[in-house]
């Protein structure tokens, strides 16, 4: 690379003046990364598939990210965004660095966990993958437009634990307070590691805008520490560099929260010069058991939760004879969930859930179908959660006839075949067809379907 071309001519004077104070004899090295090629990177999706089969399928060249199971480096001539198996959640496209804070909040199966920054998902998914559809997963997103691309990724990735809300942080901290296990807070920042990807982090950045983002980061931590039950523990990131946002938002609400602790290896730095990533920082708190004046964990009182007009017997009975779903995939998509209504969808909420009155929610859970007269519309996102071994009545595409199944195009089939049918592709869930006259009508929604 010419040296004029390098980012590191397009930062802020004040800012490499920061980092060099910040930096000390490390400082060089930090800015020779900037003339490195930026390292890319995708995580496999445990709810779709396992390491091996994985890395098997898929026709890239991966290397293992260290500090993530489920994250490979790729080579950006893969081009992994436009192949068929990504509209199909078979993985997620996500910084490397930004990997590493899941592990460190290290969700488990059965939780009640909070995302409370979440879109466009990243980290929600990473979550939702360790959790293996068990528990309660709560994202949420305070704008309006980024809650709905959180709801799409999820809906790709076939998560069938989560609610998504688009709530503030005080509104989310009130409605569920002493609630979860783990919070996540990934929080809005100034952006520093985002540099080399992102011109307008370049441009809004200022010491005024950082000092902003610390006060704001420390409002929804504050908010944030509510929603952790005694005994739970909060993890704090961001994927900025400066001492202000981190360790001294840190510091401060240790500070002023002796019910919360930190352990020295609890708080990590990512350095871009360090290691293969743009850099990202994370510290993890625990809350003491429980102890005077914090609020006993809400427990949700059944009888509150609305229910559907369509009965749990009907919902099964529909999954089995018209999707031929089996005996363990309605297992798993029905067992601990609430069979709600909401609009005119049908959801399975997680039944640990609280009741929605008052929060604003984008979706209530797993979207499993439309009520369409005396009948049921599966829904997209019930076939993203369905794996094809869950049914029996799956057909497996070519990638050739999947390609043309995204675009939107009906795909020639056997004459025998009738009814709705899960289309999959190398083994990945894609969405729904119904099948008729040796044509397989497609049911892909028209809003995720491919132009070019
Ligand atoms: N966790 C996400 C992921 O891994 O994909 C990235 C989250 S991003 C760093 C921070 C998020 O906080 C953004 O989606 C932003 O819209 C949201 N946000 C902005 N202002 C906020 C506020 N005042 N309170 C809570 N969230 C806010």
């Amino acid at each position: 690379m010419d040296k004029n071309d390098s980012v590191i001519n397009k930062l802020p004077e004040a800012f490499l003046e920061r980092m060099k104070l910040q930096l000390g004899s490390q400082y060089d090295a930090f800015a020779a990364s900037y003339d490195r090629e930026r390292a890319y990177g995708l995580r496999y999706n445990p709810l779709k598939t396992d390491r091996e089969s994985f890395l098997r399928e898929m026709p890239f060249s991966l290397r293992a990210v260290p500090w993530a199971e489920e994250g490979f480096y790729y080579q950006a001539s893969d081009q992994p965004g436009r192949h068929v198996l990504h509209e199909a959640g078979a993985y997620y496209i996500q910084e490397p660095s930004a990997m590493a804070v899941v592990p460190l909040l290290d969700p488990q199966p059965g939780e009640r966990i909070l995302d409370l920054c979440a879109a466009p998902g990243g980290k929600s998914t990473q979550i939702a993958g360790r959790m293996q559809g068990r528990g309660l997963l709560v994202s949420n997103e305070v704008i309006p437009s980024r809650a709905r691309i959180l709801s799409q990724n999820i809906e790709r990735m076939g998560v069938a634990n989560c609610v998504v809300c688009r709530e503030s942080p005080d509104r989310i901290a009130a409605a569920f307070p002493a609630f979860f296990d783990r919070v996540l807070v990934d929080a809005p920042c100034s952006g520093e590691g985002m540099f080399r990807k992102d011109d307008t982090a370049i441009a809004e950045w200022s010491p005024e805008n950082v000092a902003m983002c610390a006060a704001r980061q420390a409002d929804i931590l504050e908010q944030a520490a509510m929603a952790v039950r005694p005994g739970g523990t909060l993890v704090y990131s961001t994927c900025t560099f400066s001492r202000e946002e981190n360790e001294e938002v840190i510091g401060r609400f240790l500070d002023g929260h002796p019910e919360f602790s930190m352990q020295e290896d609890d708080m990590r730095r990512l350095w871009p010069h360090l290691t293969e990533g743009e850099g990202h920082f994370a510290a993890k708190l625990y809350r003491k058991e429980a102890a005077e004046g914090i609020p006993e964990r809400r427990g949700k009182k059944p009888s509150q939760i609305p229910r559907s007009a369509v009965t749990r017997e009907q919902c099964e009975a529909f999954f089995q004879g018209e999707l031929g779903i089996t005996a363990e995939g309605i297992g798993y998509l029905m067992k601990e969930r609430v069979l709600f209504e909401f609009g005119e969808a049908l959801y399975l909420m997680p039944e640990q859930m609280i009741p929605l009155k008052g929060l604003q929610v984008e979706r209530p859970g797993l979207q499993t179908g439309f009520l369409e007269k005396d009948r049921i519309r599966p829904s997209h996102a019930l076939a993203m959660a369905l794996r094809p071994e869950y049914t029996t009545r799956c057909y497996d595409m070519t990638e050739d006839e999947a390609a043309r199944y995204l675009h939107g195009e009906t795909l020639t089939v056997s004459a025998g075949l009738k009814g709705w049918y899960l289309l999959s592709c190398r083994g990945f869930s894609m969405g729904f067809g119904k099948a008729s006259g040796g044509q397989m009508k497609n049911h892909y929604p028209k809003g995720l379907r491919r132009r070019q």
